[in-house]
């Protein structure tokens, strides 16, 4: 079938990247390589009937606050979002809970003595929210339309958490808060620009909340591509594009896959300098993941802690910080900080009646092979005593079993590369339009360009632009 456009890979940025080409008007195919649509936001039925596990992404502030997916009708094809009432807790040893809740105005008493500082911190970024995230969902190399909002932003953005969360706040519950934030970014806290994600994801939080999909993240895949089929795109399913061949009918072709597979699929006809570029575009470390199957709601010690959509166990500043700069350094760390999620607690739909569903993962060394179940469990008993206890079933993925799954996943890294300041520049490479190949007609649109990982379909929307201004007039 002759296209316009084909898009290789469905997720939410090649999905995002084929709307916008058929809003314009143009013949879209999606080709996907596996048997299901979604990438990293796919829900499946890991471990028992009726259990229905997140395989990648669990929980959305990205994209409740993406620019792009708010211009679609994606609760009309059935996203339906829930918002925990804590969006976020994390529990400390002494058996309480710092937590961020959307509410930045509402007495927050879980941060004590910080309680302020915290809302000095996160007021000038919430206020400024919609500004900014316009800013900063773009590639690095542009003139900003809000200088101001940036420049306030920049100067604290530009720290290393850890030295930022020591200077704003006295006590350990609101470091260690922040330090759970600023460690989604796989940096280690001590270097620049970690300080960037804490204070994104801790003001969507406080701007969008954290919210989860009702039926999971699969839920916005559906919505995505229900809203594609409706203005008349495709989507293959098994349909892997091994080299550029498999779509030169295409006026232009726009690969969701990250850089250094791109780098295969076009080795032949890439200048070589190109190509070099994108094969030492470094990776993030990688991720080792846990689905449970729980007969009843984890034990948590701490309360706030059963109200939460999102719990990070970590424990203080300091042991997130020791523990991310040991994988930093290729090691696995003896007691990881933990993401978790449990999303049956507010959505019925994902376990049987009266069970639960849990989702778990730690970072760990870039391709690593090491068995995480250990330390994770370990430390989901001590925040939650008795947690083994409601452990029906478990399904484990390490960093060969998520490439396995998703081809992106490369060695375990979430995000199509690392996010140190010089690759938030140069995402693969520096130039306001990184999406564009030296191949005519051919673009990047996956978490390896700006604004980078996440569920927020702004490489492919901003890769879709490119390609119509070069292509379509
Ligand atoms: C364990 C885990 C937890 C995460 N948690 C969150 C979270 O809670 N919130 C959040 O916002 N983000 C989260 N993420 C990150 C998020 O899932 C990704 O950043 C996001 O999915 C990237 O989107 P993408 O479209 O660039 O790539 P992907 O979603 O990876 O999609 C790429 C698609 O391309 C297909 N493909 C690859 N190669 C080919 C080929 N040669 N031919 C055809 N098809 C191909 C793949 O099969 C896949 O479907 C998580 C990721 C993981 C793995």
């Amino acid at each position: 079938m002759k296209s316009d456009a084909i898009v290789v890979g469905s997720g939410p940025n090649g999905l995002a990247a084929a709307i916008t080409l058929a809003r314009a008007g143009c013949a879209v195919r999606v080709l996907e390589a596996n048997s299901t649509i979604g990438g990293g936001a796919r829900s499946a039925e890991l471990t028992r009937p009726g259990f229905v596990h997140d395989l990648c992404s669990a929980i959305h502030p990205l994209a409740r606050g993406s620019p792009f997916f708010r211009t679609l009708p994606l609760e009309h094809h059935g996203l339906k979002w829930i918002q925990p009432p804590i969006a976020l807790a994390h529990p400390l040893d002494d058996g309480g809970a710092a937590c961020l809740r959307q509410n930045l105005a509402a007495p927050n008493d879980s941060l004590g003595r910080d309680e302020n500082a915290w809302r000095q911190m996160m007021r000038p970024l919430v206020r400024d929210w919609e500004k900014l995230a316009a800013e900063f969902l773009q590639p690095m190399l542009h003139f900003p339309r809000h200088p101001l909002a940036l420049a306030r932003f920049g100067l604290s953005a530009l720290a290393p958490a850890a030295w930022l969360a020591r200077r704003r706040f006295r006590d350990e519950r609101a470091r260690a808060l922040f330090a759970g934030l600023a460690a989604h970014s796989f940096l280690p806290l001590d270097i620049a620009g970690s300080a960037a994600f804490g204070l994104v994801l801790g003001a969507a939080g406080h701007a969008v909340g954290w919210p989860l999909p009702q039926g999971g993240a699969q839920a916005i895949s559906n919505a995505l591509a229900a809203h594609l089929l409706e203005l008349g795109g495709k989507i293959e399913t098994d349909s892997r594009v091994e080299n550029l061949a498999q779509v030169k009918e295409a006026r232009a072709v726009l690969f969701d896959t990250t850089c250094w597979q791109f780098a295969r699929i076009a080795a032949q006809e890439l200048p070589r300098r190109y190509r070099r570029r994108l094969e030492r575009f470094r990776h993030a470390p990688g991720v080792f993941k846990i689905d449970y199957a729980l007969a009843a709601p984890l034990p948590w010690r701490a309360a706030e802690c059963r109200a939460a959509g999102t719990i990070h166990l970590g424990g203080s500043l300091e042991e997130i910080a020791k523990s991310e700069r040991e994988v930093a350094n290729g090691r696995s760390p003896a007691r990881p900080f933990v993401l978790v999620a449990q999303p049956s607690l507010f959505d019925e739909s994902r376990a049987p009646h009266g069970q639960h569903t849990l989702w778990a993962y730690c970072h760990v060394p870039h391709g690593s092979t090491c068995d995480m179940t250990k330390a994770i469990e370990q430390q989901l008993e001590r925040f939650a005593p008795g947690f083994r206890d409601c452990v029906l079933a478990r399904h484990t993925t390490d960093a060969a079993g998520l490439e396995r799954s998703n081809s992106n996943l490369l060695g375990g890294d979430i995000n199509g590369g690392a996010t140190h300041l010089w690759q938030l520049f140069a995402r693969p490479v520096v130039s306001p339009a990184p999406y564009r190949t030296p191949l005519p007609g051919i673009y990047l649109c996956s978490a390896s360009t700006p604004p980078g990982g996440g569920v927020h379909g702004m490489c492919g929307y901003h890769a879709a632009g490119t390609a119509l201004r070069d292509l379509f007039g």
